[in-house]
C-alpha cells in the first residue's frame, strides 16, 4: 500500500482526502491519502520520510509552500518561477516540485466544462483581490497567458507591492501590474477589467464585510471567486450582473488531478473526484 498526503499545519479541513482516496478506490490502486498535520521543526523528519519511500509523494499546503522549496533536488519551471511549490513527486529518487494550482486556475479559467469560466485572457484587464499565494500563482499564469494589465489589491499594502516586484520581473515592457490601494479607486478599475478574480477567504464567513460595492459588477465582466466551500455574495451577485462566473471548486479538482497524475502516471477520474468532494460538501 503506497502512502501520499497533505503536508501542512491545521490542515483538518482539507477536502483533499476526500478526493484522493475516491480516486484511488476507482482506479483500484493500492494507495491511501492522509493528513501530515506537521510542525515547523519536524519538517526534516517529513522529509526523511518522503525521501526513503515511506511515502510516496504529497501535496503541501499553508505554511510550507515556499519552506519546501529548501528540501527538493529538482523544480519544475512553473514552481521554479512562483518559487513555492503545493505538489512533490519522486523521480528515479530525486524529490521534484511542482506547483499544480497555477494548472489548476488555467484549466478552470479556459476550459468549457461546466464550472469552467471559458474565458480566454490574452489581452484582458484583470482585476484581483488579494496578494497571498494563490494569486502568486495566478499571476504566473495570467502572465503566461499574455494578459494586459493586472489591478491587485491587498489589505496588507506590502503584500501587494512584493507580488507587483514579482510581476514587474516577468515582463519588463510595460507596466503590467498597478496596486490599487484606496477603495475609492475600485470602480474605475473594475469598471475597465474584463476578469475580476477574489483571491481572498472573504465571502467565507457570514460576517465578512464586501471585498467593494457589488453594484460595479457589469455585464462585461467574468467572475473568476477561488472560494469553493460556500457561495459567496460576489458569487450570488455575480451570477445576474456579470457575464459569467465560477467559484473555485473545478481549480480544486484540476490541481488535485494533477497531483494525482504526477504521482500514480494515470489519468485521474475527475467525475469520481467531483462527485466525492460534493458528496461531502453537502454532508
Ligand atoms: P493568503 O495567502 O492568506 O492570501 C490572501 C490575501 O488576501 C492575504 O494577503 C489577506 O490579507 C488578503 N485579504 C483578506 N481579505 C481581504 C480583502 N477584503 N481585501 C483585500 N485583501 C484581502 O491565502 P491564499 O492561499 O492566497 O488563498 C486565498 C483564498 O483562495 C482562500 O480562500 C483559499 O481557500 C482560496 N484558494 C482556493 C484554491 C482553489 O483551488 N480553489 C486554491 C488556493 C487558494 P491578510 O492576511 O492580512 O488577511
Amino acid at each position: 500500500m503506497k502512502t501520499y498526503g497533505l503536508l501542512g499545519k491545521n490542515i483538518g479541513y482539507s477536502l483533499s482526502p476526500v478526493m484522493h482516496n475516491a480516486a484511488f478506490r476507482a482506479l483500484r490502486l493500492a494507495a491511501k491519502y492522509e493528513l501530515f498535520d506537521t510542525k515547523e521543526g519536524m519538517l526534516d523528519s517529513f522529509f526523511n520520510r518522503l525521501r526513503k519511500g515511506d511515502i510516496s509523494g504529497c501535496n503541501v499546503t499553508i505554511p510550507y509552500k515556499e519552506k519546501a522549496m529548501e528540501f527538493v533536488d529538482e523544480c519544475d519551471n512553473i514552481a521554479g518561477s512562483i518559487g513555492a511549490l503545493n505538489t512533490i513527486a519522486l523521480r528515479d529518487g530525486s524529490l521534484v516540485a511542482h506547483n499544480t494550482d497555477c494548472l489548476g486556475f488555467t484549466q478552470a479559467l479556459r476550459g468549457k466544462n461546466d464550472g469552467d469560466l471559458d474565458l480566454d485572457p490574452k489581452g484582458k484587464n484583470v482585476f484581483i483581490f488579494g496578494a497571498g499565494g494563490a494569486a502568486k500563482a495566478i499571476i504566473e499564469a495570467l502572465v503566461l497567458l499574455n494578459v494586459k494589465k493586472i489591478a491587485i489589491t491587498d489589505v496588507d499594502r506590502k503584500k501587494a507591492e512584493n507580488l507587483a516586484d514579482f510581476a514587474g520581473k516577468k515582463r519588463q515592457n510595460g507596466s503590467l501590474i498597478t496596486i490599487v490601494e484606496d477603495r475609492t479607486q475600485y470602480e474605475e478599475f473594475i469598471s475597465k477589467a474584463d476578469l475580476l478574480i477574489n483571491a481572498t477567504p472573504c465571502g467565507m464567513k457570514e460576517s465578512d464585510a464586501p471585498l467593494f460595492d457589488y453594484r460595479y459588477i457589469h455585464e462585461n465582466l467574468y467572475v473568476f471567486d477561488l472560494v469553493y466551500a460556500v457561495e459567496t455574495p460576489l458569487i450570488n451577485r455575480s451570477k445576474t450582473a456579470s457575464r459569467k462566473s465560477i467559484n473555485g471548486l473545478n481549480m480544486l479538482i484540476y490541481q488535485a488531478a494533477r497531483s494525482f497524475t504526477l504521482w500514480t502516471g494515470k489519468e485521474a477520474p475527475l467525475d469520481v473526484m467531483r462527485k466525492a468532494l460534493l458528496k461531502k460538501m453537502e454532508g
